[in-house]
């Protein structure tokens, strides 16, 4: 038995996979809000080669030889490992693997549509981006896209994660990322919400809409999306293809497929290229997309056309949503705290694909916990969702003595997250309703 699936670096997939291609149904394109043209926006943000992917329906799109080598030279392909001493302590009959994009050098899957949106960009003439970011994970990616790529980069962050998190900052420092608190002054809409609110924690969606406000300002500034766009779900389709090929060499067909769910990037990437089966009525795999409580986007939204973003900046997207003006209670420290979903993701969850589930957080950073104790690796707040529904799952099989084989994408590491952690044992953590 292996404990640990490797593929060397020239079996990097050489195409991206396009789900535009085999969907059950056709995805609702975006659409304006009446008496508004946020698709000609939208489309002036955004580099062409992305525009042209978000609607593309090519099955495989190939990767540029240059990006390629730079998936390579950032340590792709990722490892697949067996939980084997997760497994002796649940004492379980399942077999548990996880995909490991926490080796990623900026610790999370992110980086593999980073680069990609870098070199488009690049190509296209553009000299800066600007995003926004949560957690961090994106803006870090995407500040060290940029400088492998030679281009600026303007991170807006959540002001709440801002505050809780000065290492994301340092680190997107580091990697040459000029970051802002976001609501900031730097924008119209920021300045309009802090004369609101001088104290507003700032939301994805405000972050959205200073960074989208900043390349509709300037033709040399373009806009990145770290996830819930199809581009960055196609980009991310490098995981689940190297995913099929390691659990070929494993000899397994996994029964349960697992991810976390905040705007679907991971999800997508790792999954996408098994649903794709399941589509073709060649797989009965169950696909579990997990999100928290405290944000039950899939679980507990309505599916129906929302802003992605909170000023309404953004075209309409038919996607699963808590209302464009959601935002997470500030106790949540579990991430994932995106209002919509990727539209994709959204698509195949309506029509019964993916199920979803949702967890409370002081069980998933408990999970998060079991995990690192045993497997060692100390997994990020949003991973130990896709662990909480793992340990349940393959407690199940004990009960029932089934030998699953289940299957998780471990979507980045919590070593800048310890925080969360220590609310945890200091026991301040709330459990969310
Ligand atoms: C960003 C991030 C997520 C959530 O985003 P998705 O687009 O849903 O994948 C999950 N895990 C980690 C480690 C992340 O950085």
């Amino acid at each position: 038995m292996d404990y640990k699936i490797t593929l060397n670096s020239n079996e990097v997939p050489k195409k991206w996979y396009n789900i535009n291609a085999d969907l059950p149904v056709e995805l609702p394109m975006p659409k304006n809000s009446e008496g508004n043209d946020q698709i000609s926006s939208l489309q002036k943000a955004f580099t062409k080669v992305g525009l042209e992917q978000e609607f593309s329906t090519e099955r495989f799109i190939k990767i540029p030889k240059d990006v390629r080598k730079l998936y390579m030279q950032m340590g792709r392909p990722s490892p697949l490992f067996r939980a084997t001493k997760l497994e002796e302590y649940l004492d379980t009959p399942a077999k548990i693997y996880y995909k490991r994009e926490d080796t990623s050098p900026t610790g999370s899957h992110k980086l593999n549509s980073a680069i990609p949106q870098a070199y488009f960009a690049k190509k296209e003439g553009i000299e800066r981006l600007t995003t926004e970011t949560g957690a961090g994970q994106w803006g870090t990616a995407l500040s060290l896209a940029c400088n492998l790529l030679d281009l600026e980069c303007t991170v807006y962050m959540v002001k709440v994660s801002f505050q809780q998190k000065p290492d994301r900052k340092s680190i997107m420092n580091i990697y040459n990322g000029n970051v802002f608190a976001s609501p900031s002054e730097n924008t119209k809409v920021g300045r309009e919400i802090l004369a609101q609110n001088p104290n507003h924690p700032g939301s994805l969606g405000v972050a959205i809409s200073e960074a989208m406000e900043e390349a509709l300002e300037n033709e040399k500034v373009k806009y990145t999306l770290g996830s819930v766009l199809n581009h960055v779900m196609l980009h991310q389709t490098i995981i689940g293809q190297e995913l099929k090929k390691q659990l070929e060499i494993a000899g397994e067909e996994p029964d349960i497929m697992i991810a976390c769910a905040g705007g679907g990037s991971n999800f997508a990437g790792s999954l996408f290229p098994f649903i794709k089966d399941k589509i073709a009525d060649k797989s009965d795999t169950q696909f579990i997309a997990v999100e928290p409580s405290a944000c039950p986007t899939l679980t507990k939204g309505s599916y129906e056309y929302d802003f992605g973003d909170v000023n309404g900046f953004t075209p309409m997207l038919k996607m699963f949503t808590l209302g464009h003006d959601f935002v997470a209670p500030s106790v949540h420290a579990g991430g994932l705290r995106y209002h919509g979903m990727s539209p994709q993701v959204s698509l195949l969850t309506k029509e019964g694909y993916i199920e979803p589930r949702s967890a409370h957080q002081r069980d998933v950073f408990e999970a998060g916990i079991t995990f690192a104790r045993n497997e060692g690796v100390l997994p990020a707040p949003e991973t130990t969702h896709a662990i909480k529904v793992a340990i349940d799952e393959a407690l199940k099989c004990k009960q029932t003595g089934e030998e699953k084989t289940i299957v998780m994408n471990f979507s980045g590491h919590g070593m800048l997250d310890l925080k969360g952690y220590a609310s945890y044992f200091e026991g301040s953590m709330p459990n969310s309703k």
